[in-house]
């Protein structure tokens, strides 16, 4: 709904109203009468104007764009986003991912980096990440690992010693542990960090020719971080530091951007490569896959109105277009799911007909009715029929980009492979990527987090585990923490 031309208040059903100030009543000094409908209206939408929030992934903030491809991906996807020259409007959205609604933005937390791309064949979105890597492999544990992470339940307080004994308890989680450590931990700005998808999907060409790909977005702003006490100073002093900032660069004209690039992996060395390329805790080395650069993702619009464009959007991994599927990532699978889920829960099960939500071309599907539908709904209603509805067409669809599985039932982790340990990458981090300044900065971060509250028996795992990661970083976090 957009304000009247003549700028007159008006009650939603366009009733001009005749004071902004002052509620009907009996006589200036008497009661408040019951049919002044629009103060009613006033207060009822009022009380209704929280939707639940996201959970998680509350925070955050973001903005509209377009991707340009610059590099011809053509002989890995068919995508039509993703072919030589096309152009692409996209919305993006930042967010961290422990704190509420309204927690600051420089919360040590991985950062949501979540793209909507409004392909000519439907919306395409990666549900992304500020960090290649994540905690978990299988999606049983994600409520957990969330819960251990947000708020206990006695006190409604946030508990470092929840977090570690989970993370202890949880040796996968320890190259994204490392990772949330370090210096990235805290980026500088939204600007400053890169995006990854993290998971690995699949790519398709015009000849059905197969490929696992690996998304990077690469910051053009150059990388940058906050030290955990400018991180304290800002979270009393700004909560909304991360927001405020993309919202004036963009303001300014100083839009930011990305790189994007794709490690691609041919199909068949999925089954054979020395570790196995859909476990969310790895990434694959760049020696191995290098960076191939496809195009340029720039943010230049901000929302005008919060709430409809960024609070109501809803990114899902299942938003998939032809040339694109998904991979055996066992938390892939489990976010196919989960994430529409929680947009039915959260904005209702017509979420996709909210503008900022509805792709921008033609939807030709059979779902009907529900409530806050607001496109309507023609005739045939049903198929097959012989009214001239919509058909299926078998060719070219992203249930189609898929591969083969087999097996007993089982609840079991995947097969381990000659380089699949839990440590061994973060000790790569540690030792080979980060130098002495990150190191030393590491070490303080961890002993600092762990000082507050944790204690055991949580607190010796802890000093194991970093020993496991890096036998020298191990040694010296159990001296900052007394235990040496
Ligand atoms: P490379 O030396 O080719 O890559 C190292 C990567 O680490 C670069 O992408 C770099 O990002 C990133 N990086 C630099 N400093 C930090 C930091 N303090 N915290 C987190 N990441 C950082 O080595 P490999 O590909 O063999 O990977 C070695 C290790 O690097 C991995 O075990 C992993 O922990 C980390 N890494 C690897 C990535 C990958 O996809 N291969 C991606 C990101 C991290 P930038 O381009 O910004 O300099």
């Amino acid at each position: 709904m957009s304000r009247n031309d003549n700028n007159r208040t008006t009650t939603d059903s366009g009733m001009p109203v005749s004071s902004d100030e002052h509620s009907l009543t009996v006589g200036r000094d008497g009661p408040i009468l019951l049919h002044d409908l629009y103060l009613i209206e006033q207060m009822a939408n009022f009380n209704r104007e929280r939707i639940p929030e996201r959970q998680p992934h509350a925070k955050g903030s973001g903005a509209f764009g377009h991707f340009k491809v610059t590099h011809d991906v053509s002989q890995f996807t068919k995508a039509a986003v993703f072919q030589p020259g096309t152009e692409t409007e996209t919305l993006m959205r930042f967010s961290s991912v422990a704190g509420e609604r309204g927690s600051p933005d420089t919360w040590r937390d991985p950062r949501g980096f979540s793209i909507k791309f409004y392909t000519s064949e439907g919306n395409y979105d990666m549900v992304g990440n500020n960090t290649p890597v994540f905690f978990i492999r299988d999606p049983l544990k994600f409520q957990h690992f969330i819960r251990s992470q947000k708020r206990r339940a006695d006190n409604g307080m946030r508990d470092h010693d929840m977090q570690w004994d989970f993370w202890t308890l949880s040796p996968e989680s320890a190259h994204q542990v490392t990772w949330l450590m370090g210096d990235r931990g805290i980026p500088k700005t939204w600007r400053n960090m890169n995006g990854y998808s993290s998971h690995t999907y699949l790519w398709v060409n015009d000849k059905g020719e197969k490929f696992w790909v690996k998304y990077h977005f690469k910051t053009n702003q150059g990388i940058d971080f906050l030290t955990q006490d400018d991180a304290d100073m800002l979270a009393g002093k700004d909560g909304d530091y991360h927001r405020r900032d993309l919202f004036n660069a963009i303001k300014e004209g100083n839009n930011p951007s990305w790189t994007m690039k794709v490690q691609i992996m041919p199909f068949e060395e999925a089954k054979t490569y020395r570790l196995n390329p859909f476990d969310l805790t790895k990434v694959w080395p760049h020696d191995d896959y290098p960076l191939h650069e496809v195009g340029q993702l720039t943010l230049n619009r901000n929302p005008t109105d919060f709430h409809t464009e960024i609070e109501q959007a809803a990114f899902e991994p299942s938003n998939l277009v032809p040339g694109i599927g998904i991979s055996p990532d066992k938390m892939l699978l489990g976010r196919m799911f989960s994430y529409a889920d929680a947009h039915r829960h959260r904005l209702g099960v017509n979420y996709k007909q909210i503008p900022v939500n509805s792709p921008k071309c033609p939807v030709n599907s059979y779902s009907k009715d529900g409530a806050m539908r607001v496109q309507n709904v023609t005739d045939p209603v049903y198929a097959p029929n012989s009214k001239g509805g919509p058909k299926a067409d078998p060719e070219n669809y992203p249930e189609d980009t898929t591969w083969a599985a087999s097996g007993e039932f089982t609840r079991e982790a995947y097969t381990l492979r000659e380089d699949d340990d839990d440590f061994g990458q973060a000790g790569i981090l540690v030792r080979e990527v980060m130098d002495n300044a990150q190191r030393d900065r590491l070490v303080s971060n961890v002993v600092g987090h762990v000082s507050d509250g944790v204690e055991e028996p949580v607190l010796s795992r802890v000093i194991e585990y970093w020993k496991n990661i890096d036998g020298d970083i191990g040694e010296r976090i159990a001296k900052g923490l007394g235990k040496a």
